[in-house]
């Protein structure tokens, strides 16, 4: 059975004292124990919230580069959260695709560099609205997985969750229907099947993203592929326990 997972996406959102409170919470709750959870804080924030957060839970960076090290001002490489004992790291959010240049090859070969540096990878995909209306989801999520696929192998899927984040549903408020969603996530599941290895597609934790909150997400739950989610907004307030807490 695949383990729950549910990832909280901070963003470029709090000041130190306001994620310290957030995590606060986190380590104050009651979890069932059944899922896995990873909190990404902004990368300032990343090790004294690391120091900070009760385990099992973990700390996951945003983004990372396809390099070593070098001169690459601004980046964090993969071999420098791995030393940090940061374990996760978000790829190819669609912020990062549509605002700051992340092709599907440029998040390939980030992804490629985090697995070899022995990282785990949420690696996210999705549609935009025009992308749904036109009736070209499946072919942009293929397209977007295909490129990832081209440059990891088999067994680097172990160290792979996948997060469905239709661009249109993130931040908007307009969740994904469950049937929606689930539908999405039995396509990519077949297309690991089909591309990868029938191991890999019963295995992979696919989890969705886009307006995910207290409320809608038993519904969501409740759908034989969403397994977890990737939450943002609802990730800096108390609901997002009950999110962790919603598998049925
Ligand atoms: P929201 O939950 O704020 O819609 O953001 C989703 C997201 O982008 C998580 O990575």
């Amino acid at each position: 059975a695949r383990k729950f997972f549910v990832g909280g996406n901070f963003k470029m959102n709090g000041s130190l004292k306001e994620v310290e409170t957030i995590v606060q919470r986190i380590n104050d709750a009651k979890f069932d124990g059944s899922a896995e959870l990873v909190v990404a804080p902004p990368a300032l924030y990343l090790l004294k919230i690391q120091g900070e957060l009760n385990p099992p839970a973990q700390v996951s960076a945003q983004n990372s580069y396809t390099e070593k090290s070098g001169a690459f001002t601004g980046e964090i490489s993969p071999n420098q959260l791995k030393d940090a004992n940061v374990h996760w790291v978000i790829l190819g959010h669609s912020e990062r695709r549509s605002l700051f240049g992340d092709t599907d090859k440029l998040v390939a070969d980030k992804t490629k560099a985090a697995v070899g540096a022995g990282l785990s990878v949420i690696a996210c995909i999705g549609e935009s609205l025009e992308e749904r209306e036109s009736g070209k989801t499946q072919a942009v999520v293929e397209r977007q997985l295909e490129a990832i696929a081209n440059e990891i192998s088999e067994s680097d899927w172990k160290n792979i969750v996948i997060a469905y984040e239709p661009v249109w549903a993130i931040g908007t408020g307009k969740v994904a229907t469950k049937e929606q969603a689930q539908e999405t996530h039995e396509q990519i599941r077949q297309w690991l099947a089909k591309k990868v290895s029938q191991s890999t597609a019963d295995e992979t934790r696919i989890i969705y993203g886009g307006s995910v909150n207290g409320k809608n997400c038993t519904d969501l739950s409740n759908a034989p592929d969403i397994d977890g989610f990737l939450v943002g907004g609802a990730s800096l307030k108390p609901e997002f326990i009950d999110i962790v807490n919603s598998q049925k």
